[in-house]
């Protein structure tokens, strides 16, 4: 079921997975059924194997990563999961910046995604 990781070594562990980070995502970002983010059309058709789906009202492609910070990374869910984890549940609040840095990915996705990023966490133990 939605099982919540404690630790940040379980986090890693539980979405290894590319499959299940994939699902946790989407079940996180639609929980109730994927919406096109570009015009909101709920009449989508999903390609497994490219893990993206078609609108089929503005004929656009997206994934679970359109219109976050990892939209032009090629960062698996795998990484990014642990990521958010991390960013969820330190208790001091780590920036969207030192994720960013670690992962090597753009900023520009944190904030857009994830409101419970707080000041800085100095002693963040991620390392991508
Ligand atoms: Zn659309």
């Amino acid at each position: 079921m939605d099982e919540i990781p404690r630790t940040l070594l379980e986090a890693v562990a539980l979405y290894a997975d590319e499959q299940r980070a994939f699902e946790r995502v989407r079940d996180r970002r639609w929980p109730n059924g994927v919406a096109c983010p570009l015009c909101g059309s709920v009449a989508v058709g999903f390609m497994a194997k490219r893990r993206k789906w078609q609108c089929n009202d503005c004929r656009k492609q997206f994934s679970a990563k359109t219109g976050t910070i990892f939209e032009d990374s090629p960062i698996g869910f795998s990484k990014w999961l642990p990521a958010i984890w991390l960013i969820a549940n330190c208790k001091n609040g780590i920036s969207s910046h030192e994720i960013a840095r670690d992962l090597k990915v753009t900023q520009k996705m944190l904030g857009s995604c994830f409101t419970e990023s707080g000041s800085p966490c100095k002693r963040a133990p991620l390392r991508s």
